[in-house]
C-alpha cells in the first residue's frame, strides 16, 4: 500500500485539534474555537461591522510549488472586509506554544506577498 503517513501510525491525526465542530451557519470547522469565531463574525456582519466573510481562504505564495506539485501558500480561517479594508484571521490556541512550527514562516510569507491585507491572530474567542 502506498500513501502511508507517519502520523497514522500512532492513531493521531496530523493536527492536534481533530474534532470537527459545526457553527450556527452549518459549516464544519476544524475546532470549537473556530466554530465559535465563525458565529462571532456572522454576528458582526449582521451588525454591519464587517462584510464579505469567507471561510478557509487560500493565499498562494507567488507561483512557488511544493515537491508534491501543490501551490505553496497558506490557508487561513476567515477573511472579511472591515471599514473597506481586507482582513484575514487565523484562530490560534490560547498559547503561542500550540502554534504549528511553520506558522511564523507562513505568517512572514503572507506579509511579504500580501502587504495590503491585515492578518490577525485570534487567540481569545
Ligand atoms: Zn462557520
Amino acid at each position: 500500500m502506498s500513501g502511508f503517513r507517519p502520523w497514522q501510525a500512532t492513531g493521531k491525526t496530523k493536527h492536534s485539534v481533530a474534532v470537527k465542530s459545526s457553527c450556527a451557519n452549518g459549516h464544519e470547522h476544524d475546532s470549537k474555537r473556530e466554530a465559535k469565531r465563525c458565529d462571532q463574525l456572522h454576528m458582526l456582519a449582521k451588525g454591519g461591522a464587517i462584510s464579505d466573510i469567507v471561510s478557509q481562504p487560500f493565499y498562494a505564495f507567488g507561483t512557488a510549488k511544493m515537491a508534491n506539485g501543490h501551490r505553496a501558500g497558506v490557508t487561513l480561517d476567515f477573511g472579511y472586509t472591515e471599514d473597506g479594508k481586507p482582513v484575514v484571521e487565523d484562530v490560534k490556541g490560547g498559547s503561542k506554544k500550540a502554534d504549528s512550527r511553520d506558522w511564523p514562516l507562513r505568517k512572514a510569507m503572507f506579509a511579504y506577498f500580501y502587504p495590503g491585507i491585515e492578518l490577525r491572530e485570534v487567540r481569545k474567542v
